[in-house]
């Protein structure tokens, strides 16, 4: 490998020059350790220079570019997110949990030239592109039986190894599209936030400072790969610090725990329902975790019992705070507050300026006071792709509308109250539902809560709370009634307690509270 003797300024923010920095400096490092191969950085940079170049010289896909990926995690995934970046081109990654219908509308939203997919969904994304009339989908993983689908290991033998002459590489503009990530939304049709190079670059600056990932730290990932918080968290700022990182091909919670000691993993990021299988499967497993530096919650509300249960055990535990179009950090929990603020979400990331604002004059909330979080930085997406419309109503006077609400204390520790659209009003009363379900899952026979609002005649609307219990316990409505009674005011009681056996969840895992209110009319 030569050592280039300059490289653009714009390069610096791009993707691909993290890893190429890295191969620089520590080339037989293990960067990724996947479930068929360990690539060192020189292997994965390598390998994302080839397929870069083949990107452009086989498939004919010139800058500005759309690709989508539809594979589940594998270290092919990280490639073409990196080699796609190289080549200026843009990635629409997709959700394998949608419905064909739904995917098609992503594609064409996107006008995406070529799919690229793992074997397990090459049938499905061969009849996407046949509908859409696309070019054949390029596999990416090794197939168990013969096709005749190109691949990406044809793709890389097709082009030399090395590094490319300085000056090979054309500068690309910083605000150039990177991704367009799908927001599955709980409402409406989903909007293509576009993330760029300086919102990964600024992600990964946010993550190093917060939660300080060094070259020594082992991630693992866990979440999918289509969403923001697979990449990002904490996947490429791992990378970018020269760590390494472990990717499991799906989220079993056994394997997981096994992964975590064998490869004496340092970091673990996850939704709290990851974190809650997680902490089943180290009772069950009893393994040593003392390497672990941290357990890391994000992406939903994390029930406070549930982080006192991984303090309990002796392990640290934090949470952060962020959305797809913030690329995703936006506040963080330090380390020294894990214990003294469980259930805060911390403070805002270095790179972030926020403000709690009141939805109805604008103004920042008082501490105490509860409002919605609104963002800028570097960090914060420019605009959902060819939708002037959705940009115009979530970014407005260049700060980015969140639609969470949050609490404030003295001391800036920032506390989710739910979603602006899910605030219930009751008489005239503000219910903020994390609130009631944080009450409510303080029950021991209880797992997750979910509360949502209901038409009232004399009320406008009143709380009511869908229940998951604990594998064979049980409870009656009373007792949930009397558990709330005592730790909340009585306004914000639920009137209706339904146990169910699931909850309706959108395809991020995510509770769809308007699907509630119909499954439980009945009941
Ligand atoms: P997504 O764009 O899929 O990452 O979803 C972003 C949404 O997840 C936010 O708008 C919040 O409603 C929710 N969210 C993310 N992190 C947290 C957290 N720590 N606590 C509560 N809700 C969260």
């Amino acid at each position: 490998m030569t050592i280039p003797t300059e490289c653009e300024v714009s390069g610096v923010y791009e993707i691909s020059y993290w890893v190429e920095a890295q191969a620089w400096m520590r080339p037989d490092k293990v960067a990724l350790v996947g479930s068929r191969e360990l690539w060192t950085y020189r292997d994965l940079h390598d390998r994302v220079v080839r397929l870069s170049r083949a990107f452009r010289n086989r498939l004919g896909l010139e800058p500005g570019g759309r690709i989508a990926i539809y594979s589940g995690n594998c270290l092919e995934y990280l490639l073409v997110l990196l080699a796609a970046s190289r080549a200026g081109l843009v990635l629409v990654p997709l959700n394998w949990r949608l419905t064909p219908g739904e995917l098609e509308y992503q594609l064409r939203d996107s006008g995406t030239r070529r799919i690229l997919c793992s074997a397990e969904y090459a049938a499905a994304a061969a009849e996407l592109t046949g509908r859409i009339g696309l070019e054949p989908p390029v596999r990416i993983t090794p197939a168990a039986e013969p096709d005749s689908l190109p691949d990406l290991a044809g793709l890389l033998d097709a082009e030399p190894s090395g590094l490319e002459p300085p000056g090979e590489r054309d500068p690309q503009p910083w605000d150039r599209p990177l991704l367009i990530c799908y927001t599955s939304g709980t409402t409406g049709r989903p909007k293509g936030a576009v993330l760029n190079s300086v919102n990964m670059f600024f992600n990964a600056i946010n993550n190093l400072l917060t939660i300080d990932l060094r070259a020594d730290d082992v991630c693992i990932t866990l979440l999918p790969l289509f969403h923001i918080g697979g990449i990002n968290l904490f996947t490429l700022p791992a990378l970018f610090a020269g760590g390494r990182v472990v990717v499991p091909d799906r989220f079993d919670p056994d394997q997981a725990v096994r992964l975590i000691q064998e490869e004496k993993v340092t970091v673990v990021f996850g939704v709290p329902t990851v974190h809650q299988r997680l902490l089943e499967a180290i009772d069950r497993l009893k393994p040593d975790l003392s390497h672990v530096r941290m357990f890391y919650s994000g992406g939903a509300p994390c029930p406070v019992p549930l982080i006192r249960a991984f303090q309990e055990r002796g392990y640290r535990f934090g949470q952060g705070y962020g959305l797809t179009e913030t690329a995703p950090t936006v506040f963080m929990l330090l380390e020294d507050d894990f214990a003294r603020k469980p259930g805060s979400i911390g403070r805002p990331a270095p790179f972030n300026r926020v403000r709690v604002i009141d939805p109805a004059t604008g103004q920042p909330v008082p501490p105490g006071g509860v409002g919605e979080i609104t963002v800028r930085g570097p960090n914060v997406f420019t605009a959902y792709w060819q939708n002037e419309k959705a940009t115009a109503e979530a970014i407005r006077n260049g700060w980015f509308h969140t639609g969470d609400l949050a609490r404030i204390d003295e001391e800036g520790f920032v506390t989710i109250a739910g979603r602006l659209k899910e605030m219930i009003i009751s008489g005239g009363e503000n219910i903020y539902p994390v609130e009631v379900e944080q009450a409510i899952q303080t029950h021991p026979a209880v797992v997750e809560a979910a509360v949502f609002g209901v038409p009232h005649p004399e009320w406008g609307e009143v709380p009511h709370a869908a229940v998951l219990l604990e594998p064979g316990a049980s409870v009656t409505e009373e007792e949930l009634r009397a558990h709330c009674l005592a730790r909340l005011g009585k306004y914000k009681i639920p009137r209706r307690f339904f146990i169910l056996d699931e909850l309706p969840r959108n395809a991020a895992g995510k509770v769809v509270k308007s699907r509630l209110a119909e499954i439980t009319r009945d009941m």
